[in-house]
């Protein structure tokens, strides 16, 4: 489910894409895998045409189990950026890391998609920092993961401080965000280890 203040423009990086229509602070969750997304699971996958795994890959997410998740309400639209402004490595939704302006593309970084093992693909994404081809297998540089975990748990406090239009579900459904409730701050207690790109991330 993604949460409000967001539309489905074109976008100069892919065809279409995700666009604030409101201010998102950082801290702000702005989707997690609900009970309306769409799931296969890892025997359904297997069963599945070729060509109609292809195609629910590309905008779905192979979990650690092996099953796939496609996200609904349009939150499969999100493209990638290699200064992505939503992150969620050990956590099981998708994190605002900075602050987000009305008008602004919403971005993650698809190579946090560990599971998708051997997937790249050229980037357009026009960061200074572009890495210029996106793998899978950026997300084992230490570098690249030291960077996304530091963004995170900067971004941590803000999610307890900010107004959450996603807050019932994610009460019900996100044990990292029962334990921010519940007051903490730091990925390594915040994390169940499960996440929806990178479930080994943080190991506790
Ligand atoms: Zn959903
Ligand atoms: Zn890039």
């Amino acid at each position: 489910m993604l949460t409000k203040g967001i539309d489905i423009r074109a976008s100069r990086t892919h065809n279409v894409g995700l666009f604030a229509t409101e201010e998102l602070p950082t801290g702000t969750v702005i989707w997690l895998p609900c009970t309306k997304c769409s799931r296969w699971s890892k025997e359904e996958v297997a069963d599945l045409p070729a060509a109609r795994f292809q195609a629910l890959d590309t905008y779905g997410h192979l979990l650690t189990d092996g099953s796939l998740l496609l996200p609904c309400l349009g939150a499969y639209l999100m493209n990638h950026s290699c200064e992505a402004n939503v992150l969620d490595l050990g956590l099981d939704f998708g994190l605002a890391v900075r602050d987000i302006a009305p008008g602004e593309e919403i971005t993650c970084d698809y190579a946090t998609f560990v599971e998708d093992g051997g997937w790249s693909m050229e980037c357009h994404c026009r960061s200074p920092r572009c890495r210029g081809r996106v793998t899978t297998e950026q997300g084992g540089d230490p570098d690249i993961k030291r960077t996304w975990l530091e963004r995170i748990e900067a971004a941590l406090p803000g999610v307890a401080a900010v107004e959450q239009p996603l807050q019932d579900i994610l009460k019900e459904l996100s044990e990292p965000y029962r334990r921010i409730l519940g007051g903490k701050t730091d990925l390594q207690q915040v994390s169940t280890g499960a996440s929806v790109c990178a479930p080994s991330f943080v190991t506790r």
